[in-house]
């Protein structure tokens, strides 16, 4: 039983090819987005990489018909993708493409007999239910991430474009009200949350996002608890979501409201000094020790760079 995983955005990726994985066949990556994403995915667990490239002004649903063909192609009885906007409208496309049952929420999956088994919980959480697909499945993957031990990456193979011109394109992007730091067109951001420990201590940081070029965000609590920065710096689920080229977290320990604000990024950089810190299961590069001796060290290599 062959599986596919449809990829947009960075996330549990590795957490959705090993529940794949589950069905004991063949997983293989639809990865829509830069030539990064794909290399990432590559060595998340999966078998093969098929890499839909993507201009910037031309937004990942735009390509869900190609991407649905491709899997329908391969039948496979499972399709699994990132909890994420355009993740969640590719695969609702490739499972009409593939007549599979379309499941919102799998936090996990077993095989029993000929039947996928989706065990979720239902109802704000108050029971869990227990769903058996006899046929394809297609499922938003809820579940957690988990580490590769010494990834292989998989093949990359770039799917030619379709040659028909783009269902849709981005005229315009402009910076939304009230967007005074000026993050959603950042290149660069440089975050810091409560590793911080004093206010005068936040110079340390602005010096490195200046070496860096970069601007400054911080957590939820630097602004409601900390009140360092105003609303506008707030990355996360309650303000806003960014696609810097680099995010530097900075004493950020990477919960969920958070991470769910720099999902887009590209690259992500953690500096923390605690080994089991969340972020270092969702970032690009971690940077273990004390942010007041590592911070420095950053600044001086940007400012050399
Ligand atoms: C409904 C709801 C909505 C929310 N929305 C958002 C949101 O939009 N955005 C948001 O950011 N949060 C949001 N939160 C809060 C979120 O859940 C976390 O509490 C918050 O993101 C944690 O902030 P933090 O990482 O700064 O602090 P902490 O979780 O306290 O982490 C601090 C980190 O700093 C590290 N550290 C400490 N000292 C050092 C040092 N010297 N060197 C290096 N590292 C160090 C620690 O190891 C730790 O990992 C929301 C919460 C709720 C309930």
């Amino acid at each position: 039983m062959d599986s596919w995983i449809i990829v947009t955005e960075a996330g549990p990726v590795a957490g959705m090819a090993a529940a794949a994985r589950e069905l004991g066949g063949t997983v293989t990556a639809a990865v829509v987005g830069p030539r990064l994403l794909a290399e990432s995915t590559a060595a998340c667990g999966c078998d093969s990489v098929q890499w839909f490239s993507t201009l910037d002004s031309v937004p990942a649903e735009s390509l869900a018909l190609q991407v649905a063909d491709l899997v329908a192609a391969a039948s496979p009885r499972l399709v699994l993708a990132l909890d994420d906007p355009a993740g969640r409208v590719l695969l609702a496309v490739a499972a009409t493409r593939l007549g599979a049952a379309l499941v919102s929420s799998v936090p996990g999956l077993s095989v029993e007999g000929d039947d996928l088994v989706v065990t979720r919980p239902a109802v704000e959480g108050k029971v869990v239910e227990t769903l058996v697909v006899p046929g394809a499945l297609a499922g938003v993957f809820d579940g957690e991430d988990v580490d590769v031990v010494s990834p292989v990456p998989a093949a990359i193979t770039e799917v030619a474009p379709s040659g028909m011109a783009p269902s849709m394109r981005i005229i315009e992007t402009t910076v939304a009200p009230g967007e005074a730091a000026g993050l959603q067109q950042a290149e660069r951001v440089v975050s810091i949350g409560r590793g911080v420990r004093k206010r005068e201590d936040i110079a340390l940081v602005e010096e490195l996002a200046d070496a860096a070029h970069a601007k400054m965000a911080c957590t939820l609590p630097i602004c409601d608890d900390m009140r360092w920065y105003d609303e506008s710096h707030v990355v996360g689920t309650s303000t806003q979501q960014i696609a810097p080229d680099l995010y530097i977290a900075v004493g950020v320990s990477g919960q969920p409201q958070h991470m769910s604000g720099v999902r887009a990024a590209k690259v992500i950089v953690a500096i923390n000094n605690d080994p089991e810190a969340t972020i270092f299961k969702k970032c690009h590069f971690g940077i273990l020790g004390d942010l007041y001796e590592i911070v420095p060290a950053l600044t001086a290599a940007f400012k050399r760079a």
